[in-house]
């Protein structure tokens, strides 16, 4: 009864609005420019009661009227864990993005750095009726799925909230897919997935299928929506691209509340932009549709380097893993002398032997420097490295290869900051960085005794000439194209001091200057980076830019979606959580 009524209210106050110029600043709470409650009455109708105002997450453990002893012990229980903060509609796992307004820890819980109102979507209505409303009231609008975003793009104050979770679905295709709108259907596997699903969800679905692989993230706890946005990527990138390669459609609501289909036949600035030119941007995205690949033996390499030589050596060396198609990660704390830093290189439809003529080879050059890696030995013209050092195996499928990582119970093997404050600094590195006699020295300044490095040496054959890309090529960053692996300086810490997160600024720029320092013209990937990073829209984006500049003018001209270092952020300013156009 209440939905005709709720429609047409909304529907009056678009187009009444839309034919003024739109108010310089965001409504904030408490000001004349704020929703009554009849309105939100209205929307909560809408969204058939789906719209929360949920206290600050961690309010159960401060004294006020949310305080709850058992609750508390929940928080304090979940806290540390990418799944607690996945699962509360507001919470997000780095505290600094919170503007410590209700830690943990501490005496203050005011919530003002967390949006005040959530959709907790379950349909593409309520996401359209969500968007439909902030653009009509002038509403400050957030989308969360998962909470991981290392720019803090998933909490705003002063903001009415998407909260994605409640968008899942895996729908696999066995031998094609049809776009809609398209007079042909496109060959070969693929699945259409909610973009609140976790990688998790949808590697364990893979794998009960048994035969098919999708190029996803790592760590199993990251979702779909904010992933693909900003291109996404995990070791089958290598071989095949980045995960926006992969992309064959999305269901999306627009700017104005529109649900729309986008693929290479209809729509196809949003397909283009959307994949790679920024998530929570250009639209609210329902659903991605993957092709998916067979899945094949694959072959995994794991093993150990220690040393700044060392490590120079093998970043330089990746290149030829990069040929092949192999991909891995190299992780640990570099500055800290004592520890050993792993490495691990995948490479699918490949016998571990494949593999070792290819990675042995490196890895028994890189003995003779620093340390030494240890006594490997020569069988029948091969070096093979001792257990200790490194290790070749075989797996059936790339699922059963990437391991534990990717198990759903390893969600909670969590990222070192989880639950406190987190910063980072990548660069892109490709063949030209990777041949400077400056490269150790670019390493060294880039990691204090506390400072972890990952390198996503993800990018090969796949990346440079992606095989499944469809309508003629999207936003991805072109850096990602001639590139070989990123390398990331992460900074973690406790405390809500301001004072410390200023300094933990300070290292991050650092940081990123010393990484940088090989290509100043160079980019990084938008979703691991600093937002204050020097030109960070030839940075995020290169070439791309301009256009994505002029899609995101024509398809949100009032700005209804902003977000930190996004596509057009910088008509901006938020100033104490008060978001005004310039
Ligand atoms: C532990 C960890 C491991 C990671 N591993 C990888 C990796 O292997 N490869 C890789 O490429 N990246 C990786 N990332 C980076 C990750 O892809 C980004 O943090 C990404 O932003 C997370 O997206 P999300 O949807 O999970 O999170 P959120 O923080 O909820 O969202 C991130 C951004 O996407 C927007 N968004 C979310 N859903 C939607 C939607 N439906 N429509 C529009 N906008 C939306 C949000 O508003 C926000 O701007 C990792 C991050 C972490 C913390």
């Amino acid at each position: 009864m209440l939905w005709p009524t709720t429609l047409a209210l909304l529907a009056l106050l678009g187009p009444a609005l839309a034919a003024q110029e739109p108010p310089r600043c965001k409504a904030i709470p408490n000001a004349p420019s704020w929703p009554p409650d009849t309105a939100w009455a209205a929307l909560s109708n809408a969204v058939s009661g789906r719209l929360l105002k949920p206290p600050p997450p961690a309010a159960p453990c401060h004294q006020g009227p949310s305080y709850n002893a058992q609750r508390c012990s929940a928080v304090r229980n979940g806290w540390g864990t990418a799944d607690w903060h996945i699962a509360h509609p507001t919470s997000v796992m780095w505290q600094n993005w919170a503007n410590y307004s209700c830690p943990l820890e501490g005496q203050r819980c005011d919530g003002t750095g967390y949006p005040v109102y959530v959709v907790a979507a379950k349909t593409a209505e309520d996401v359209s009726a969500a968007v439909r409303f902030a653009g009509a009231m002038n509403v400050r609008m957030n989308i969360k799925s998962t909470g991981h975003d290392f720019l803090g793009r998933s909490i705003q104050p002063n903001s009415l909230s998407i909260y994605t979770q409640g968008l899942k679905g895996i729908r696999w295709f066995d031998t094609s897919f049809s776009p809609k709108g398209c007079a042909r259907p496109i060959n070969g596997p693929a699945v259409t997935v909610g973009a609140g699903s976790l990688w998790s969800e949808i590697y364990a679905s893979a794998r009960a299928k048994g035969n098919v692989n999708v190029v996803g993230g790592y760590r199993g706890s990251v979702s779909v929506g904010g992933y693909i946005g900003n291109g996404g990527h995990g070791e089958l990138s290598a071989k095949y691209g980045m995960a926006a390669d992969m992309v064959l459609e999305i269901d999306l609501v627009t700017p104005s509340g529109e649900i729309i289909t986008a693929n290479e036949c209809q729509n196809q600035d949003y397909f283009w932009a959307m994949r790679g030119g920024g998530a929570s941007t250009y639209g609210v995205a329902l659903t991605f549709t993957l092709q998916a690949v067979r899945s094949g033996p694959t072959a995994k390499y794991t093993g150990f380097v220690g040393g700044w030589n060392e490590l120079a050596a093998l970043h330089r060396q990746w290149t030829k893993f990069a040929a092949v198609g192999a991909g891995g990660y190299i992780n640990g704390y570099p500055a800290r002398g004592t520890g050993r830093l792993s490495v691990s290189v995948y490479l699918g439809n490949a016998t571990s032997a494949a593999l070792r003529s290819i990675v042995a080879p490196v890895m028994a050059n890189l003995r003779t420097l620093d340390r030494g890696l240890g006594n490997g030995t020569e069988e029948d013209g091969e070096w093979v490295e001792p257990a200790s050092v490194g290790r070749y195996t075989d797996h059936d499928t790339y699922e059963d290869a990437m391991g534990a990582p990717n198990d759903v119970e390893a969600i909670n093997a969590e990222s070192p900051g989880t639950g406190q404050n987190k910063l980072l600094a990548s660069w892109l590195w490709g063949p030209t960085e990777l041949s400077s006699p400056k490269l150790v020295n670019a390493l060294r300044g880039a990691f204090d005794a506390d400072t972890e490095i990952m390198t996503d040496a993800v990018f090969g054959v796949g990346t440079a000439n992606p095989p499944f890309i469809r309508g003629g090529g999207n936003a991805v960053n072109p850096a990602f194209r001639t590139s070989v692996l990123r390398p990331a300086s992460e900074i973690h810490w406790s405390g809500t001091d301001a004072r410390e997160l200023e300094k933990r600024r300070a290292q991050q720029a650092r940081f990123g200057a010393s990484l940088r320092s090989l290509s100043p013209a160079g980019g990084t990937y938008a979703s691991e980076a600093d937002p204050d990073t020097p030109g960070w829209q030839t940075a995020f984006w290169g070439a791309n830019y301009e256009r994505l500049f002029a899609i995101k003018q024509k398809v949100d001209p009032r700005g209804v979606l902003y977000c930190r270092a996004c596509v057009g952020s910088e008509l901006w300013t938020d100033v104490n959580g008060v978001l005004c156009r310039k």
